[in-house]
């Protein structure tokens, strides 16, 4: 391999992940339009979380289709060149992954990831959310009146 096509691969890199970090965005403000309220990228805990709900013992992921090796997805497809690099790349992030939800749910987390493919409908995402972070639907009514009151 020459030296340009090296960096042109990162080039390529780079603009994967900055684009990687906008479906975190978008989960992050339907969070806090919830009045959910949070911190992000908390160093402290295995896999730098990116969202973390500490009231409600709730650490949110969000995943990048390709990084992340979303089973199944049309995204998580490697690369037609250079394959076993990314094989093995891709296939430690999944190592790690799984190492992390491990070693957090071991200390008591509830771990939700959510999929960048998944953000489209975001109505359905809402739900999702509420319902792994207030699992008792009784909350969930105290919720909905404080939401409606908040409007008023
Ligand atoms: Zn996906």
């Amino acid at each position: 391999m020459d030296k340009i096509c090296k960096n042109k691969r990162s080039q390529n890199m780079s603009k994967v992940k900055s684009f990687g970090t906008k479906p975190e965005l978008i989960v992050r403000k339907l969070l806090f339009s919830m009045g959910f309220r949070y911190r992000i990228n908390v160093k402290k805990l295995p896999g730098k979380p990116d969202i973390v709900l500490k009231k409600y013992n709730v650490i949110i992921f969000v995943n990048g289709c390709f990084w992340h090796q979303h089973k199944g997805c049309s995204k998580g497809t490697l690369p037609k060149t250079n394959k076993e690099f990314w094989r093995t790349k891709l296939q430690n992030n999944i190592v790690r992954d799984k190492n992390n939800i491990f070693k957090l749910e071991n200390d008591g987390w509830k771990v939700l990831v959510l999929w960048e493919c998944e953000l489209e409908d975001l109505e359905e995402i809402k739900s999702r959310l509420l319902n792994f972070i207030i699992p008792d639907s009784k909350d969930h009514k105290e919720y909905d009146r404080k939401q409606q009151s908040s409007f008023k």
